[in-house]
C-alpha cells in the first residue's frame, strides 16, 4: 500500500492537531473543518478503506469513535453530529488510508446531506436479496428476511 499522509501523521513525521492516541489509533482535527472541532479517526495500521480493513483494526477504530465523539461535541458544544465516512474515490475518498470523520453539527449551519431516491417497484427485493446472497458467499450469517 503507498505510504499515505495519515501514515505520516501516526507516525508523528507531519504534525496534526492531535486531540486523541491508543495502541491502535490517532485521531486529530480536520485540516478543513465543515465546522469547528471536525475530527478524524485513523487506525495507525495502514489500511485503504472498509474494502480491506481487517475486524479488529475496524473495531478499534470505532471503538475510538465511541470515546471522542461526545468529547467533541461538548468541547465545540455541538448539538448533534455527522460521523462519515469515504471509501473509494467514487465516494469521495481523497486519503486512501481509512478514516472516520466525526463532524460537529448545529441547527442551520448550512451543511445538507444527501436526499434519498425512491426504488421502483420490486427493485428493493432484488437488491436486497442480492446483497444477502453476496453475504452468504462471504459466510457470515444470513439474516432473516422480514414477514410484512
Ligand atoms: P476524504 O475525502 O474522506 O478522504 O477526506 C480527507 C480529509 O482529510 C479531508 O476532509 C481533508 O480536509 C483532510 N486532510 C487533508 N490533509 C490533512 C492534514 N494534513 N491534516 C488534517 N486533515 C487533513
Amino acid at each position: 500500500m503507498e505510504d499515505t499522509l495519515f501514515a505520516k501523521i501516526a507516525r508523528k513525521e507531519v504534525r496534526a492537531d492531535m486531540v486523541y492516541e491508543d495502541d491502535e489509533v490517532i485521531a486529530f482535527l480536520d485540516i478543513h473543518p465543515i465546522n469547528p472541532g471536525h475530527t478524524l479517526v485513523v487506525p495507525k495500521r495502514a489500511v485503504r478503506n472498509i474494502f480491506d480493513v481487517d475486524e479488529n483494526t475496524f473495531e478499534a477504530v470505532m471503538r475510538a469513535v465511541r470515546r471522542i465523539a461526545p468529547a467533541v461535541r461538548d468541547a465545540v458544544g455541538a448539538e448533534g453530529m455527522n460521523i462519515h465516512s469515504n471509501h473509494e474515490a467514487a465516494a469521495g475518498q481523497v486519503v486512501f488510508h481509512l478514516h472516520i470523520h466525526l463532524i460537529p453539527r448545529f441547527k442551520n449551519d448550512g451543511y445538507h446531506l444527501w436526499s434519498g431516491k425512491t426504488y421502483p417497484h420490486g427493485d428493493a427485493e432484488t437488491v436486497a436479496q442480492k446483497i444477502r446472497n453476496a453475504l452468504e458467499a462471504r459466510k457470515y450469517v444470513k439474516p432473516t428476511t422480514p414477514s410484512v
